[in-house]
């Protein structure tokens, strides 16, 4: 079968699902027997996502070949079960960066270097040669931003060319839009889609379909309506209710017979329907009434919480995994140093600290896992909150009270978090860090060992400092476990407390391997000991 290629554009606002209902539908035609391949494209000018605030572009996530990306990318993993690589997120700042890096080594003889063709021709050749390197038989391919923004328009141009290149009958193009909902009148609107469409057209793209997303109900009338101004067929006005239940979208979809739409536009010969049957136990489960665990999540963007997207998720998947309801309460970690916030962590039945960068709040989350050791409350640090842990451990069972990580503190005279020799020269910000995925073998018998039911694992890193050697023995002695470390044992990857029911912490970010149906044991350890041990 001649690779199809599906293009999601944005329409009206950003933040309407779009990597969502790209993620959904990659599912859907996964489960319909085609291979797919996904790729988001993000038009800003940064490399990538890496060196970026999370209050701006909410959680990096990270792949398998330690490529820093969107985290959309996630949705596609979780949604799809697939594990991507780097050549499924790029963005304008990369294709710059390469073009202008040829220019200088004079590859282009002289000439004027242009947006078309040049930069739109290295858009082009990434866009293709994903299909290619993985063989696929679909490749759904994701334009960040909404249509109408200036730096949007290289991408947009490029996939008006591809239509033409790679045929017609090849492509088709899916417009997420937003429809506005006037409370005074009660009125859904569908103006700013028309007018989105007609922003889209300007450039030569018609839309195939138009995924209309909505707070409220969608009548037949206002498909009908989207379906004349717009010039697609009714069958191709897909309204799309939020839902409660972000697993619900690809049932939605499935409905509404997207997969059949687009398989029979496609022409795309699939031998069988798709079995949506688990994912419909997934959404009933999640819809009936369970118990809580109450979670406090220490953190430093909390007011974002799409900057703790993966972990959010992971935990979500841990719940049902235990048939309880997780509730996340989000503490500011810098309000702990302040005597504020304390009420959530006191009634909460586990502890979570997430990763992250930079010394705001650092000593409000060392306080949080001194909280959960001294009271023994079920802990679950992820990266920084390994590292907290540790230096908590150093200062109070250790009694350094001088203990730090050198990202913090460089004159402490007890680092027991430290950069490792071949992190010191570096300079530059973007990409440097200890970033993909390693290995690390497990301790028979501890609780990692006992959650995860195997010997050796995998998993994503993303950090630039470690677990200082130096110190080990000191923590041993003092009862810390290191429960996983790298095969040549010089990196600590894993470390619990021995006596306790469950405070464990990871320098890898577990969450990036969560999957709705797969959910991360460590996380379902740690939810299991919280739910064990509810107050
Ligand atoms: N800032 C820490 C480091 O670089 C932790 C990073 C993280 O939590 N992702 O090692």
């Amino acid at each position: 079968m001649t690779t199809k290629y599906l293009f999601f554009t944005g329409g009206v606002v950003s933040s309407v699902g779009k990597g969502v209902t790209a993620a959904a539908t990659g599912l859907l035609l996964r489960e319909r027997g085609f291979k797919v391949a996904v790729q988001k494209l993000d038009p800003y000018i940064n490399v990538d996502p890496g060196t970026m605030s999370p209050y701006q572009h909410g959680e990096v996530y990270v792949l398998d070949d330690g490529a820093e990306t969107d985290l959309d990318l996630g949705h596609y993993e979780r949604f799809i079960d697939i594990r991507l690589s780097r050549s499924s997120n790029f963005t304008s700042g990369q294709v710059y960066a390469e073009i202008i890096g040829k220019e200088r080594r004079g590859d282009f003889l002289g000439g004027t270097i242009q947006v078309i063709p040049h930069i739109t021709n290295e858009i082009k050749r990434r866009v293709a040669s994903i299909g290619k390197e993985t063989n696929a038989d679909v490749v759904l391919v994701e334009v960040g931003g909404t249509v109408g923004d200036i730096e949007s328009q290289p991408f947009l141009e490029v996939l008006r060319q591809l239509r033409n290149e790679v045929g017609r009958e090849n492509v088709f193009f899916i417009h997420v839009t937003w429809l506005p909902y006037i409370k005074a009148t009660g009125e859904i609107k569908t103006k700013p889609t028309q007018h989105s469409v007609a922003a889209l057209r300007s450039i030569g793209i018609s839309p195939n379909m138009i995924i209309a997303r909505s707070d409220y109900p969608v009548d037949g009338e206002i498909c009908d309506k989207i379906a004349l101004f717009c010039d697609v067929e009714k069958e191709a006005v897909v309204p799309m209710i939020t839902s409660d239940v972000l697993y619900e979208v690809p049932l939605l979809l499935e409905q509404a017979g997207v997969d059949d739409y687009l398989v029979e536009k496609l022409n795309m010969k699939s031998t069988r329907k798709a079995d949506m049957q688990p994912w419909q136990e997934l959404v009933e489960h999640v819809r009936q009434p369970k118990s809580t665990v109450k979670i406090a999540l220490v953190g430093k963007y909390v007011e974002l919480q799409d900057a703790y997207m993966s972990v959010r998720e992971a935990l979500k998947h841990a719940a049902l995994a235990n048939d309880v309801e997780v509730e996340i309460g989000w503490v500011h970690a810098a309000d702990l140093e302040k005597d504020k916030g304390w009420d959530v962590v006191q009634n909460a039945d586990g502890i979570l600290v997430p990763g992250g960068f930079g010394s705001r709040g650092i000593e409000g989350k060392i306080l949080a896992a001194r909280y959960a050791r001294e009271k023994k409350v079920p802990y679950l640090g992820l990266c920084l909150g390994m590292q907290v842990m540790c230096i908590d451990f150093a200062r109070g069972v250790l009694n350094h009270e001088d203990a730090n990580s050198s990202e913090f503190d460089r004159s402490s005279e007890y680092p027991v978090i430290d950069l490792m020799l071949d992190q010191r020269s570096i300079t530059d910000m973007g990409g440097t860090m200890r970033l993909g995925l390693y290995p690390c073998e497990l301790k028979k018998g501890s609780k990692a060992a006992k959650a995860y039911g195997v010997e050796k694992v995998e998993e994503r890193h993303r950090h630039r400092f470690e677990f200082n050697n130096h110190y080990k023995t000191d923590f041993e002695k003092g009862g810390m476990v290191f429960s996983g470390m790298s095969p040549d044992g010089k990196l600590v990857e894993i470390v619990e407390i021995e006596d306790h029911p469950f405070m464990v912490a990871s320098q890898f970010h577990p969450e990036f391997l969560s999957r709705p149906m797969k959910p991360h044991p460590l996380f379902v350890g740690f939810m299991k000991a919280a739910r064990d041990g509810r107050k």
